[in-house]
């Protein structure tokens, strides 16, 4: 059970439970290939059986470190940090995302939607799921929509979200990693047909890297 200030603390966003924070390439949508420093936060209450992160899940297996910790250790790293989960929703990234900003940095998200947008961002990369959906404004905010097809029901899914974003916004298909091999030709079908998608690879396990 937490202490009562720090409850205050991680509700101001002051504490944040890390899990991990690497300097590494994005594997993935539209920034594939490029540096960045990833903020990798604990918690996640969507559960879905295929992910790919499930120590995650539980916040409280991760320490909370001061924002002020974290936001040093990016900045010596990269002027894009990317901030990911887990669902890092769960927690108020306001501060966190001013202190980047203030450092000169670029905020990148990558999120399920499933909890309200805080912080300020460059780039929201939204990846929505079925058993919990996306609030409030974040589908009209995405700047990439990057759907996992897992099977054919999917596709509906991915149309149904795509359908509530900005038309400026970005749409890849994704294999979900276990099923790349029977999923992907049914992408590249479905790209050549609806060429407002795009594929996505998640080059960095190509690449066994991080
Ligand atoms: S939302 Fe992301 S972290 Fe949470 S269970 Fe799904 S894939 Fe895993």
């Amino acid at each position: 059970m937490l202490n009562k200030d720090t409850q205050i603390a991680l509700q101001k966003g002051e504490l944040l439970p890390l899990m991990e924070a690497f300097y590494t390439l994005q594997g993935e949508g539209f920034y594939k290939g490029t540096a960045a420093y990833f903020i990798r936060l604990g918690g996640c209450d969507v559960g879905c059986h295929w992910c790919d992160v499930k120590e995650s899940w539980q916040a409280e297996a991760h320490p909370l470190v001061p924002v002020d910790t974290i936001v040093a250790e990016a900045l010596a790293h990269s002027k894009t940090i990317i901030i990911t989960g887990g669902e890092p929703l769960m927690w108020n990234l306001t501060l966190l995302t001013e202190k980047l900003r203030a450092g000169g940095a670029r905020t990148h998200i990558e999120t399920s939607g499933a909890h309200p947008l805080s912080g300020s961002w460059d780039w929201i990369c939204l990846s929505p799921k079925k058993i919990k959906r996306p609030v409030g404004d974040v589908l009209q905010k995405a700047n990439e929509l990057k759907m996992v097809i897992y099977n054919n029901h999917d596709f509906i899914f991915a149309e149904e979200m795509a359908a509530q974003v900005s038309p400026e916004c970005l749409l890849y298909l994704q294999p979900e990693w276990s099923k790349r091999a029977e999923v992907m030709p049914k992408i590249v079908d479905y790209v050549m047909a609806h060429p407002q998608w795009k594929a996505s690879l998640q080059m960095h396990k190509y690449l066994d890297i991080r």
